[in-house]
Protein backbone atom coordinates (compact mmCIF):
# COMPACT_ATOMS: atom_id res chain seq x y z
CA UNK A 1 0.00 0.00 0.00
CA UNK A 2 1.40 3.56 -0.55
CA UNK A 3 0.96 6.46 1.70
CA UNK A 4 3.04 9.69 1.75
CA UNK A 5 7.07 8.92 3.50
CA UNK A 6 7.14 11.18 5.94
CA UNK A 7 10.02 9.73 7.97
CA UNK A 8 12.82 7.65 6.52
CA UNK A 9 14.09 4.19 7.06
CA UNK A 10 12.87 0.42 7.03
CA UNK A 11 11.23 -1.17 9.90
CA UNK A 12 9.98 -4.53 9.90
CA UNK A 13 7.87 -6.36 12.73
CA UNK A 14 4.57 -7.45 14.30
CA UNK A 15 1.78 -4.58 13.63
CA UNK A 16 -0.18 -3.72 16.22
CA UNK A 17 -3.08 -1.77 15.85
CA UNK A 18 -3.42 1.32 18.06
CA UNK A 19 -7.05 1.96 19.47
CA UNK A 20 -6.73 -2.16 21.25
CA UNK A 21 -5.67 -0.08 23.90
CA UNK A 22 -7.98 -0.24 27.17
CA UNK A 23 -9.56 2.99 27.69
CA UNK A 24 -9.84 3.70 31.74
CA UNK A 25 -14.26 4.12 32.30
CA UNK A 26 -14.67 6.61 34.84
CA UNK A 27 -18.04 5.78 36.92
CA UNK A 28 -19.50 8.42 39.36
CA UNK A 29 -23.78 10.15 39.88
CA UNK A 30 -24.20 12.49 38.13
CA UNK A 31 -25.77 15.81 39.90
CA UNK A 32 -29.37 16.62 38.75
CA UNK A 33 -27.84 20.14 37.99
CA UNK A 34 -25.06 18.01 36.01
CA UNK A 35 -27.41 16.54 33.65
CA UNK A 36 -27.42 18.90 30.93
CA UNK A 37 -24.13 19.15 30.75
CA UNK A 38 -23.39 15.84 30.73
CA UNK A 39 -25.87 15.35 27.54
CA UNK A 40 -24.12 18.01 26.02
CA UNK A 41 -20.86 16.71 26.58
CA UNK A 42 -22.06 13.31 25.27
CA UNK A 43 -23.72 14.76 22.12
CA UNK A 44 -20.55 16.40 21.45
CA UNK A 45 -18.57 13.57 21.32
CA UNK A 46 -21.28 11.81 19.21
CA UNK A 47 -20.85 14.91 16.60
CA UNK A 48 -17.17 14.18 16.79
CA UNK A 49 -16.96 10.60 16.31
CA UNK A 50 -19.69 11.22 12.92
CA UNK A 51 -17.65 13.87 11.95
CA UNK A 52 -14.19 11.62 12.17
CA UNK A 53 -16.09 8.85 10.30
CA UNK A 54 -17.19 11.11 7.58
CA UNK A 55 -13.40 11.68 7.31
CA UNK A 56 -12.17 8.51 7.01
CA UNK A 57 -15.26 7.69 4.02
CA UNK A 58 -13.86 10.56 2.62
CA UNK A 59 -10.74 8.86 2.55
CA UNK A 60 -11.90 5.53 1.57
CA UNK A 61 -13.06 6.64 -1.27
CA UNK A 62 -9.56 6.66 -2.98
CA UNK A 63 -9.29 2.86 -2.51
CA UNK A 64 -9.74 0.72 -5.75
CA UNK A 65 -13.41 0.34 -6.65
CA UNK A 66 -14.40 -2.92 -4.38
CA UNK A 67 -12.51 -2.26 -1.28
CA UNK A 68 -13.83 1.55 -1.27
CA UNK A 69 -17.26 0.01 -1.55
CA UNK A 70 -16.35 -2.77 1.17
CA UNK A 71 -14.52 0.43 3.51
CA UNK A 72 -17.77 2.46 2.64
CA UNK A 73 -20.60 -0.12 3.45
CA UNK A 74 -18.50 -0.96 7.12
CA UNK A 75 -18.29 3.00 7.71
CA UNK A 76 -22.09 3.88 6.60
CA UNK A 77 -23.08 1.15 9.44
CA UNK A 78 -20.68 2.87 12.21
CA UNK A 79 -22.34 6.02 10.86
CA UNK A 80 -25.46 4.30 11.16
CA UNK A 81 -25.04 3.53 14.95
CA UNK A 82 -24.94 7.12 15.71
CA UNK A 83 -27.24 8.65 14.18
CA UNK A 84 -30.23 8.36 16.76
CA UNK A 85 -29.50 4.96 17.04
CA UNK A 86 -30.77 2.79 19.74
CA UNK A 87 -27.12 3.05 21.22
CA UNK A 88 -27.34 7.47 21.15
CA UNK A 89 -31.33 7.24 22.67
CA UNK A 90 -29.84 4.47 25.38
CA UNK A 91 -27.54 6.69 26.79
CA UNK A 92 -29.17 10.03 26.95
CA UNK A 93 -31.57 7.85 28.71
CA UNK A 94 -29.04 6.55 31.33
CA UNK A 95 -27.49 9.85 31.60
CA UNK A 96 -31.09 11.62 32.19
CA UNK A 97 -32.97 8.92 33.95
CA UNK A 98 -30.63 6.93 35.92
CA UNK A 99 -27.75 10.22 36.28
CA UNK A 100 -24.90 7.97 35.10
CA UNK A 101 -22.14 9.56 33.51
CA UNK A 102 -21.34 9.53 29.63
CA UNK A 103 -18.68 7.26 29.62
CA UNK A 104 -20.44 4.24 32.07
CA UNK A 105 -23.33 4.99 30.10
CA UNK A 106 -21.88 4.18 26.92
CA UNK A 107 -19.96 0.71 28.52
CA UNK A 108 -23.09 -0.66 29.77
CA UNK A 109 -25.61 0.24 26.89
CA UNK A 110 -22.72 -1.14 24.29
CA UNK A 111 -22.74 -4.31 26.67
CA UNK A 112 -26.45 -4.78 26.29
CA UNK A 113 -26.96 -4.20 22.76
CA UNK A 114 -24.08 -6.69 22.78
CA UNK A 115 -26.13 -9.08 24.13
CA UNK A 116 -28.95 -8.91 22.51
CA UNK A 117 -27.31 -9.36 19.42
CA UNK A 118 -25.53 -12.56 20.73
CA UNK A 119 -29.00 -13.82 21.16
CA UNK A 120 -29.86 -13.46 17.65
CA UNK A 121 -29.95 -16.44 15.09
CA UNK A 122 -28.82 -14.46 12.03
CA UNK A 123 -25.00 -15.21 11.37
CA UNK A 124 -24.52 -11.67 10.28
CA UNK A 125 -26.46 -10.00 12.28
CA UNK A 126 -24.32 -11.16 15.00
CA UNK A 127 -21.18 -10.92 13.23
CA UNK A 128 -22.85 -6.47 13.73
CA UNK A 129 -21.67 -6.89 17.78
CA UNK A 130 -17.58 -6.13 16.74
CA UNK A 131 -18.95 -2.87 14.83
CA UNK A 132 -20.78 -2.04 17.65
CA UNK A 133 -17.63 -2.83 20.02
CA UNK A 134 -15.66 -0.49 17.54
CA UNK A 135 -18.23 2.52 17.51
CA UNK A 136 -18.65 2.00 21.51
CA UNK A 137 -14.77 2.62 21.85
CA UNK A 138 -14.31 5.30 19.27
CA UNK A 139 -17.30 7.75 21.93
CA UNK A 140 -15.36 6.51 25.28
CA UNK A 141 -11.93 7.59 22.96
CA UNK A 142 -13.62 10.96 22.48
CA UNK A 143 -15.24 11.16 25.45
CA UNK A 144 -11.99 10.60 27.57
CA UNK A 145 -9.66 12.41 25.62
CA UNK A 146 -7.39 9.77 26.45
CA UNK A 147 -4.31 9.37 24.13
CA UNK A 148 -4.04 5.78 22.89
CA UNK A 149 -1.98 4.91 26.09
CA UNK A 150 -1.49 1.25 24.97
CA UNK A 151 1.84 2.87 22.87
CA UNK A 152 3.86 3.00 26.05
CA UNK A 153 3.91 -0.77 26.74
CA UNK A 154 3.48 -2.11 23.48
CA UNK A 155 5.60 -5.01 22.91
CA UNK A 156 9.07 -4.90 21.70
CA UNK A 157 9.74 -4.61 17.47
CA UNK A 158 5.75 -3.85 17.31
CA UNK A 159 4.79 -1.23 14.26
CA UNK A 160 1.74 0.66 15.40
CA UNK A 161 -0.71 0.84 12.66
CA UNK A 162 -3.99 3.53 13.51
CA UNK A 163 -6.31 5.55 11.80
CA UNK A 164 -5.06 8.91 13.36
CA UNK A 165 -2.38 9.85 15.81
CA UNK A 166 -1.71 13.22 17.71
CA UNK A 167 1.14 14.34 17.74
CA UNK A 168 0.64 13.72 21.38
CA UNK A 169 0.25 10.11 21.07
CA UNK A 170 3.25 9.41 19.37
CA UNK A 171 4.98 11.23 21.79
CA UNK A 172 4.45 8.51 23.64
CA UNK A 173 5.82 6.07 21.71
CA UNK A 174 9.39 4.66 22.60
CA UNK A 175 11.95 4.22 20.15
CA UNK A 176 13.39 1.39 21.82
CA UNK A 177 9.84 -0.34 21.64
CA UNK A 178 8.23 0.74 19.07
CA UNK A 179 9.83 -0.20 15.01
CA UNK A 180 7.55 2.24 12.96
CA UNK A 181 4.13 3.35 12.47
CA UNK A 182 1.50 4.15 9.71
CA UNK A 183 -1.84 5.42 9.48
CA UNK A 184 -5.08 6.43 7.16
CA UNK A 185 -5.11 9.80 7.76
CA UNK A 186 -2.02 12.72 8.48
CA UNK A 187 0.13 14.85 5.94
CA UNK A 188 3.75 15.01 5.56
CA UNK A 189 4.24 17.76 7.33
CA UNK A 190 2.06 17.75 10.24
CA UNK A 191 3.10 17.64 13.31
CA UNK A 192 2.58 13.86 13.85
CA UNK A 193 5.18 13.83 10.70
CA UNK A 194 7.60 16.02 12.76
CA UNK A 195 7.75 14.02 15.53
CA UNK A 196 8.18 10.71 14.05
CA UNK A 197 11.08 12.06 12.31
CA UNK A 198 12.22 13.84 15.73
CA UNK A 199 12.03 10.10 17.38
CA UNK A 200 13.39 8.25 14.21
CA UNK A 201 11.01 6.33 13.42
CA UNK A 202 10.00 4.93 10.42
CA UNK A 203 6.52 6.11 9.39
CA UNK A 204 4.32 6.29 6.38
CA UNK A 205 1.16 8.61 6.84
CA UNK A 206 -1.73 8.99 4.20
CA UNK A 207 -2.84 5.04 4.04
CA UNK A 208 -6.16 4.60 2.70
CA UNK A 209 -7.48 0.74 3.52
CA UNK A 210 -4.57 0.28 5.95
CA UNK A 211 -6.49 -1.46 8.75
CA UNK A 212 -9.04 -3.51 6.12
CA UNK A 213 -8.80 -7.11 7.17
CA UNK A 214 -5.74 -6.73 9.06
CA UNK A 215 -4.63 -10.45 10.93
CA UNK A 216 -3.88 -9.57 14.52
CA UNK A 217 0.05 -9.61 14.42
CA UNK A 218 0.49 -10.01 11.23
CA UNK A 219 4.13 -8.94 9.52
CA UNK A 220 4.13 -5.30 8.44
CA UNK A 221 6.74 -3.69 6.64
CA UNK A 222 7.33 0.03 6.63
CA UNK A 223 9.50 1.79 4.39
CA UNK A 224 9.11 5.73 5.32
CA UNK A 225 11.80 6.59 2.32
CA UNK A 226 9.43 4.87 -0.21
CA UNK A 227 5.92 5.72 1.85
CA UNK A 228 5.14 2.04 1.15
CA UNK A 229 3.81 -0.42 3.40
CA UNK A 230 3.71 -4.17 3.05
CA UNK A 231 1.04 -6.14 5.21
CA UNK A 232 1.94 -9.93 5.20
CA UNK A 233 4.90 -10.34 2.92
CA UNK A 234 6.37 -12.88 1.34
CA UNK A 235 9.88 -14.54 2.78
CA UNK A 236 11.65 -12.92 -0.28
CA UNK A 237 10.13 -9.38 0.37
CA UNK A 238 11.19 -9.34 3.88
CA UNK A 239 14.70 -10.51 3.28
CA UNK A 240 15.36 -7.37 0.03
CA UNK A 241 13.88 -4.99 2.53
CA UNK A 242 16.07 -6.27 5.30
CA UNK A 243 18.91 -5.82 2.66
CA UNK A 244 17.58 -2.41 1.99
CA UNK A 245 17.69 -1.67 5.73
CA UNK A 246 21.20 -2.33 6.15
CA UNK A 247 22.07 -0.26 3.16
CA UNK A 248 20.60 2.65 5.02
CA UNK A 249 22.54 1.68 8.25
CA UNK A 250 25.67 2.07 6.34
CA UNK A 251 24.53 5.31 5.00
CA UNK A 252 24.31 6.47 8.27
CA UNK A 253 27.40 5.48 9.11
CA UNK A 254 29.41 7.29 6.56
CA UNK A 255 27.53 10.76 7.22
CA UNK A 256 27.96 10.30 10.87
CA UNK A 257 31.76 10.70 10.28
CA UNK A 258 30.44 14.11 8.93
CA UNK A 259 29.79 15.14 12.95
CA UNK A 260 32.74 17.15 13.51
CA UNK A 261 33.71 18.59 10.42
CA UNK A 262 32.75 22.67 10.28
CA UNK A 263 29.41 23.44 8.01
CA UNK A 264 31.23 25.28 5.71
CA UNK A 265 30.95 25.53 1.66
CA UNK A 266 33.84 24.79 -0.51
CA UNK A 267 34.41 29.13 -1.03
CA UNK A 268 34.55 29.59 3.03
CA UNK A 269 31.07 30.80 3.49
CA UNK A 270 30.21 29.38 7.11
CA UNK A 271 26.80 28.04 7.83
CA UNK A 272 25.10 27.73 11.38
CA UNK A 273 23.13 24.38 11.45
CA UNK A 274 21.36 23.83 14.78
CA UNK A 275 18.78 21.47 15.86
CA UNK A 276 15.20 21.02 16.28
CA UNK A 277 13.90 19.70 19.63
CA UNK A 278 10.04 18.25 20.01
CA UNK A 279 11.09 16.14 22.72
CA UNK A 280 13.80 16.44 25.90
CA UNK A 281 15.64 13.34 24.94
CA UNK A 282 17.09 14.98 21.43
CA UNK A 283 19.34 16.95 23.65
CA UNK A 284 21.82 14.06 23.31
CA UNK A 285 20.82 12.97 19.47
CA UNK A 286 21.59 16.51 18.90
CA UNK A 287 25.04 16.91 20.89
CA UNK A 288 25.47 13.71 18.93
CA UNK A 289 24.40 15.06 15.25
CA UNK A 290 27.03 17.95 15.91
CA UNK A 291 24.43 20.67 16.25
CA UNK A 292 25.64 24.26 17.42
CA UNK A 293 23.06 24.81 19.36
CA UNK A 294 19.35 24.45 19.26
CA UNK A 295 17.45 26.62 16.58
CA UNK A 296 14.15 26.03 17.98
CA UNK A 297 12.89 24.20 20.86
CA UNK A 298 9.14 23.26 20.70
CA UNK A 299 7.96 23.91 23.98
CA UNK A 300 4.61 21.79 23.23
CA UNK A 301 6.04 18.94 24.81
CA UNK A 302 5.59 20.41 28.21
CA UNK A 303 1.64 20.70 27.98
CA UNK A 304 1.50 16.94 26.37
CA UNK A 305 -0.58 14.54 27.85
CA UNK A 306 -1.09 15.76 30.96
CA UNK A 307 -4.42 16.90 32.37
CA UNK A 308 -2.98 20.04 34.52
CA UNK A 309 -0.32 22.98 33.33
CA UNK A 310 3.41 22.94 33.87
CA UNK A 311 3.82 25.87 36.67
CA UNK A 312 6.82 28.16 35.93
CA UNK A 313 9.22 26.13 38.17
CA UNK A 314 8.92 22.99 36.12
CA UNK A 315 9.43 24.57 33.18
CA UNK A 316 12.37 26.40 34.36
CA UNK A 317 13.78 23.57 35.88
CA UNK A 318 13.45 21.86 32.14
CA UNK A 319 14.45 24.77 30.53
CA UNK A 320 17.61 24.77 32.55
CA UNK A 321 18.24 21.11 31.73
CA UNK A 322 18.16 21.77 28.21
CA UNK A 323 20.53 24.44 28.38
CA UNK A 324 22.73 22.27 30.51
CA UNK A 325 22.55 19.65 28.19
CA UNK A 326 23.59 21.59 25.23
CA UNK A 327 27.21 22.47 27.01
CA UNK A 328 26.66 26.40 26.88
CA UNK A 329 25.58 26.30 23.34
CA UNK A 330 23.11 28.51 22.38
CA UNK A 331 18.90 27.42 22.23
CA UNK A 332 16.45 29.22 21.01
CA UNK A 333 12.92 28.58 23.18
CA UNK A 334 9.81 29.32 21.26
CA UNK A 335 6.62 30.07 23.69
CA UNK A 336 3.73 27.78 23.47
CA UNK A 337 2.42 26.90 19.86
CA UNK A 338 -0.95 25.05 20.91
CA UNK A 339 -4.06 24.61 18.57
CA UNK A 340 -4.07 23.90 14.99
CA UNK A 341 -3.54 20.12 14.74
CA UNK A 342 -1.23 20.59 18.24
CA UNK A 343 -4.04 20.24 20.83
CA UNK A 344 -2.86 19.32 23.63
CA UNK A 345 -4.56 18.03 27.25
CA UNK A 346 -5.31 20.65 29.40
CA UNK A 347 -6.01 23.11 26.66
CA UNK A 348 -9.00 21.00 25.42
CA UNK A 349 -11.61 22.79 26.92
CA UNK A 350 -10.49 26.17 24.96
CA UNK A 351 -11.26 24.48 21.75
CA UNK A 352 -14.44 22.19 22.37
CA UNK A 353 -16.33 25.03 20.94
CA UNK A 354 -13.95 26.20 18.24
CA UNK A 355 -15.41 26.79 14.56
CA UNK A 356 -14.39 24.33 11.73
CA UNK A 357 -11.02 26.44 10.80
CA UNK A 358 -8.71 25.36 13.54
CA UNK A 359 -5.70 26.31 11.80
CA UNK A 360 -6.60 30.40 11.83
CA UNK A 361 -8.21 30.35 15.51
CA UNK A 362 -6.62 30.42 18.75
CA UNK A 363 -3.63 29.46 18.21
CA UNK A 364 0.04 30.00 19.43
CA UNK A 365 0.62 34.23 20.22
CA UNK A 366 -3.05 34.50 20.17
CA UNK A 367 -3.73 31.91 22.78
CA UNK A 368 -0.95 33.07 25.18
CA UNK A 369 -1.78 36.68 25.18
CA UNK A 370 -5.38 35.87 25.93
CA UNK A 371 -3.98 33.56 28.55
CA UNK A 372 -1.58 36.04 30.25
CA UNK A 373 -0.79 33.73 33.17
CA UNK A 374 0.46 31.16 30.34
CA UNK A 375 2.30 33.73 28.79
CA UNK A 376 4.06 35.45 32.29
CA UNK A 377 5.16 32.01 33.66
CA UNK A 378 6.78 30.71 30.21
CA UNK A 379 8.74 34.07 30.15
CA UNK A 380 9.60 33.98 33.98
CA UNK A 381 10.77 30.64 33.61
CA UNK A 382 13.02 31.45 30.42
CA UNK A 383 14.05 34.59 31.74
CA UNK A 384 15.40 32.51 35.10
CA UNK A 385 16.92 29.39 33.18
CA UNK A 386 18.68 32.12 30.99
CA UNK A 387 21.60 32.60 33.88
CA UNK A 388 22.36 29.06 32.84
CA UNK A 389 23.75 30.11 29.43
CA UNK A 390 22.85 31.48 25.74
CA UNK A 391 18.80 31.55 25.25
CA UNK A 392 16.83 33.14 23.06
CA UNK A 393 12.92 33.85 23.55
CA UNK A 394 10.95 33.13 19.86
CA UNK A 395 7.74 33.84 19.37
CA UNK A 396 5.19 31.86 17.04
CA UNK A 397 2.39 33.17 14.60
CA UNK A 398 2.50 36.31 14.78
CA UNK A 399 0.94 38.43 12.52
CA UNK A 400 1.18 41.96 13.23
CA UNK A 401 3.62 44.40 15.21
CA UNK A 402 1.42 44.97 18.01
CA UNK A 403 1.76 41.18 19.37
CA UNK A 404 5.11 41.65 19.11
CA UNK A 405 4.67 44.89 21.63
CA UNK A 406 2.54 42.52 23.85
CA UNK A 407 4.38 40.71 24.09
CA UNK A 408 7.73 42.34 24.74
CA UNK A 409 5.95 44.69 27.65
CA UNK A 410 4.82 41.30 29.42
CA UNK A 411 8.32 40.47 29.15
CA UNK A 412 9.62 44.21 31.04
CA UNK A 413 6.63 43.58 33.13
CA UNK A 414 8.28 40.09 34.51
CA UNK A 415 11.90 40.99 34.69
CA UNK A 416 10.53 44.31 36.81
CA UNK A 417 8.70 41.34 39.01
CA UNK A 418 11.34 39.04 38.92
CA UNK A 419 13.87 41.84 40.19
CA UNK A 420 11.95 43.05 42.97
CA UNK A 421 11.64 39.05 44.53
CA UNK A 422 15.70 39.51 44.17
CA UNK A 423 14.88 36.55 41.00
CA UNK A 424 18.43 36.33 39.42
CA UNK A 425 17.78 36.29 35.60
CA UNK A 426 19.86 36.53 32.13
CA UNK A 427 21.69 39.38 31.62
CA UNK A 428 21.74 41.34 29.06
CA UNK A 429 18.13 40.17 28.45
CA UNK A 430 17.45 37.53 25.68
CA UNK A 431 16.99 38.02 22.27
CA UNK A 432 13.36 38.41 21.42
CA UNK A 433 12.54 37.47 18.04
CA UNK A 434 9.46 36.39 15.77
CA UNK A 435 8.64 33.30 13.61
CA UNK A 436 7.80 34.31 9.88
CA UNK A 437 4.81 31.86 9.00
CA UNK A 438 2.04 33.74 8.67
CA UNK A 439 2.40 35.15 4.98
CA UNK A 440 1.18 38.73 6.11
CA UNK A 441 4.08 39.00 8.62
CA UNK A 442 6.51 38.17 5.70
CA UNK A 443 4.88 40.71 3.77
CA UNK A 444 5.39 43.20 6.80
CA UNK A 445 9.07 41.64 7.32
CA UNK A 446 10.04 45.34 7.61
CA UNK A 447 7.86 46.86 9.73
CA UNK A 448 8.96 43.50 12.05
CA UNK A 449 12.69 43.34 11.58
CA UNK A 450 12.44 46.71 12.85
CA UNK A 451 11.63 45.85 16.31
CA UNK A 452 12.33 42.45 16.43
CA UNK A 453 15.75 41.08 17.68
CA UNK A 454 15.54 38.01 15.23
CA UNK A 455 13.66 35.93 12.61
CA UNK A 456 13.04 32.51 12.63
CA UNK A 457 11.59 31.41 9.16
CA UNK A 458 8.64 28.71 9.40
CA UNK A 459 8.15 27.54 6.42
CA UNK A 460 5.45 24.71 7.20
CA UNK A 461 2.95 26.76 8.30
CA UNK A 462 4.27 29.77 6.11
CA UNK A 463 3.32 27.08 2.98
CA UNK A 464 0.52 26.11 4.62
CA UNK A 465 -1.09 29.43 4.96
CA UNK A 466 0.25 30.81 1.57
CA UNK A 467 -0.97 28.21 -0.49
CA UNK A 468 -4.39 27.15 1.37
CA UNK A 469 -2.92 23.43 1.88
CA UNK A 470 -3.79 22.14 5.42
CA UNK A 471 -0.20 20.66 6.26
CA UNK A 472 -2.33 17.78 7.86
CA UNK A 473 -4.24 16.69 5.06
CA UNK A 474 -3.10 13.97 3.09
CA UNK A 475 -5.74 14.36 0.33
CA UNK A 476 -4.28 17.79 -0.71
CA UNK A 477 -0.66 16.85 0.33
CA UNK A 478 0.42 16.69 -3.68
CA UNK A 479 0.06 20.62 -3.66
CA UNK A 480 1.75 21.47 -0.65
CA UNK A 481 4.72 22.81 -2.69
CA UNK A 482 7.99 24.83 -1.33
CA UNK A 483 9.19 25.69 -4.42
CA UNK A 484 6.21 27.79 -5.39
CA UNK A 485 7.51 30.73 -6.73
CA UNK A 486 4.61 32.59 -3.92
CA UNK A 487 6.38 30.83 -1.28
CA UNK A 488 10.20 31.43 -2.20
CA UNK A 489 8.99 34.84 -2.95
CA UNK A 490 7.68 35.88 0.55
CA UNK A 491 10.78 33.48 2.08
CA UNK A 492 13.09 36.24 -0.18
CA UNK A 493 11.03 39.46 1.06
CA UNK A 494 11.45 38.27 4.71
CA UNK A 495 14.89 37.56 4.51
CA UNK A 496 16.20 41.08 2.31
CA UNK A 497 14.13 42.97 5.72
CA UNK A 498 16.36 41.50 8.21
CA UNK A 499 19.05 41.57 5.99
CA UNK A 500 18.79 45.67 6.07
CA UNK A 501 17.80 45.59 9.42
CA UNK A 502 20.69 43.54 10.40
CA UNK A 503 19.09 41.67 12.35
CA UNK A 504 19.83 37.52 12.34
CA UNK A 505 17.54 35.57 10.15
CA UNK A 506 17.14 31.75 10.10
CA UNK A 507 14.64 28.91 8.66
CA UNK A 508 13.36 26.48 11.01
CA UNK A 509 10.70 25.15 9.19
CA UNK A 510 10.85 21.27 7.62
CA UNK A 511 12.77 22.94 4.35
CA UNK A 512 15.96 23.53 6.44
CA UNK A 513 16.37 19.80 6.83
CA UNK A 514 16.54 19.05 3.30
CA UNK A 515 19.16 19.13 1.17
CA UNK A 516 17.86 19.64 -1.84
CA UNK A 517 16.45 22.96 -0.73
CA UNK A 518 19.89 23.74 0.69
CA UNK A 519 21.69 25.53 -2.44
CA UNK A 520 18.83 27.80 -2.89
CA UNK A 521 18.28 28.80 0.95
CA UNK A 522 22.10 29.80 0.85
CA UNK A 523 21.60 31.70 -2.64
CA UNK A 524 18.86 33.50 -1.35
CA UNK A 525 21.07 34.37 1.63
CA UNK A 526 20.17 32.26 4.77
CA UNK A 527 23.31 31.48 7.22
CA UNK A 528 21.66 29.51 9.75
CA UNK A 529 19.32 26.54 9.20
CA UNK A 530 17.52 24.55 12.40
CA UNK A 531 16.36 20.91 11.71
CA UNK A 532 15.87 17.74 12.97
CA UNK A 533 18.70 16.35 14.50
CA UNK A 534 18.71 13.48 12.21
CA UNK A 535 18.97 15.51 9.22
CA UNK A 536 21.84 17.50 9.80
CA UNK A 537 24.99 15.33 8.50
CA UNK A 538 23.20 15.30 5.04
CA UNK A 539 22.75 18.98 4.81
CA UNK A 540 25.97 19.20 6.16
CA UNK A 541 27.49 17.18 3.07
CA UNK A 542 25.68 19.51 1.11
CA UNK A 543 26.70 22.97 2.27
CA UNK A 544 30.64 21.47 2.42
CA UNK A 545 29.99 20.90 -1.93
CA UNK A 546 28.43 23.86 -2.77
CA UNK A 547 30.09 27.40 -3.90
CA UNK A 548 28.02 30.06 -2.40
CA UNK A 549 28.97 32.41 -5.39
CA UNK A 550 27.46 29.78 -8.00
CA UNK A 551 24.32 29.22 -5.46
CA UNK A 552 24.08 32.25 -5.40
CA UNK A 553 23.90 33.15 -8.99
CA UNK A 554 21.24 30.10 -9.12
CA UNK A 555 18.49 31.42 -6.72
CA UNK A 556 18.68 34.78 -8.58
CA UNK A 557 17.68 32.64 -11.82
CA UNK A 558 14.95 30.69 -9.41
CA UNK A 559 13.76 34.01 -8.72
CA UNK A 560 12.83 34.91 -11.99
CA UNK A 561 10.91 32.18 -12.61
CA UNK A 562 6.98 32.03 -11.86
CA UNK A 563 6.66 28.34 -13.71
CA UNK A 564 7.00 26.23 -10.70
CA UNK A 565 8.19 22.95 -13.04
CA UNK A 566 10.81 25.29 -14.41
CA UNK A 567 11.61 26.22 -10.86
CA UNK A 568 11.93 22.71 -9.85
CA UNK A 569 14.42 21.72 -12.80
CA UNK A 570 16.38 24.65 -11.59
CA UNK A 571 16.86 23.63 -8.65
CA UNK A 572 17.51 19.98 -9.32
CA UNK A 573 20.09 20.03 -11.85
CA UNK A 574 21.46 22.80 -10.11
CA UNK A 575 21.98 20.02 -7.06
CA UNK A 576 22.95 17.37 -9.59
CA UNK A 577 25.47 19.06 -10.65
CA UNK A 578 27.16 21.68 -8.30
C1 LIG B 1 6.88 26.06 10.93
O1 LIG B 1 5.69 26.36 10.88
O2 LIG B 1 7.62 26.00 9.93
C2 LIG B 1 7.51 25.72 12.22
C3 LIG B 1 8.80 25.54 12.32
O3 LIG B 1 6.69 25.60 13.29
P1 LIG B 1 5.75 24.32 13.57
O4 LIG B 1 6.13 23.26 12.57
O5 LIG B 1 6.00 23.92 14.98
O6 LIG B 1 4.38 24.87 13.35
MG1 LIG C 1 4.61 26.81 12.66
Amino acid sequence: MRGLGVSPGVSIGPAQVSDAGEIAVPDYRLEPEGIAAETERFDAAVALSLKQLRKLKGKAGTLPNAAAEEVGYLLDAHLAMLSNSRLVRGVRRRITEERMNAERGVQLEIAQIGESFAAMADAYLRARIDDIRVVGARLLRNLTKTPYSALAQMPEGSIILAEELSPADTALMDPRRIAGFATVLGGADSHTAIMARALNLPAVLGVAGLLGGLKPDATVIIDGSAGVVVIDPAPATVARYEARRDVIAEERRQLGRLRRLPAVTRDGTEVLLQANLELPREVQQAINAGAQGLGLVRTEFLYMNRPDLPDEDEQYETYRQLIRGMEGKPITIRTLDIGGDKLAGPFAAHFENEGGNPALGLRAIRLVLKERRLLDAQLAAILRAGVEGPVRILLPMISSLSELRLVRDAMLQTVRRLKRRGVAIADPLPPLGVMIEVPGAALAADALAGEADFFSIGTNDLIQYTLAIDRGDEQVAHLYNPLHPAVLRLIQFAIEAALRARIPVGICGEMAGDPRFTALLLGLGIRDLSMAPGNIARVKQRIRSLDIIAASQRARAVMDQVDEGRIASLVDDFNDVA
